[in-house]
């Protein structure tokens, strides 16, 4: 758990979708698997949670539209520009995606760990400096 209660901002490509999430964040880090790779189109993303009722939909659109991905957590996205925002889960937590973050460069935003290091193609090698 990084310490703080930083209000982080963010959203969608058009802007119908807005967040605002109060800290502490949870668990900053990657994930390459498979399902990380079709919801964003992107072979590795970037992800922080934070607790349900520590974020709030902003945005004219209020809530993202959600697609069950899996048992125990739904992706979530912009049901007009189509941007993946993060995943809410059915245990009260909500992870951003940090590429929809206003302000992603952020010390206590750099990812701590990879997950699903080996589904991504052999000749991607995403760094992480601290
Ligand atoms: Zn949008
Ligand atoms: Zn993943």
């Amino acid at each position: 758990m990084v310490q703080g209660s930083q209000l982080y901002t963010g959203g969608c490509l058009c802007g119908n979708i807005r967040f605002e999430a109060v800290g502490p964040i949870d668990r900053p880090h990657s994930c390459s698997c498979k399902m990380c790779r079709l919801h964003s189109g992107a072979f590795t993303v970037t992800w922080a949670e934070f607790s349900a009722e520590s974020v709030n939909w902003t945005g004219k659109g209020e809530s993202p539209a959600l697609y069950r991905s899996s048992e125990g957590s739904r992706r979530a996205f912009c049901n007009i520009c189509g941007s993946s925002i993060g995943a809410v889960d059915d245990k009260p937590i909500i992870a951003l995606l940090l590429g929809s973050f206003d302000k992603p460069d952020q010390a206590e935003l750099v990812p701590q760990s990879e997950s699903y290091k080996s589904s991504r193609p052999q000749w991607w090698h995403p760094e992480v400096h601290s």
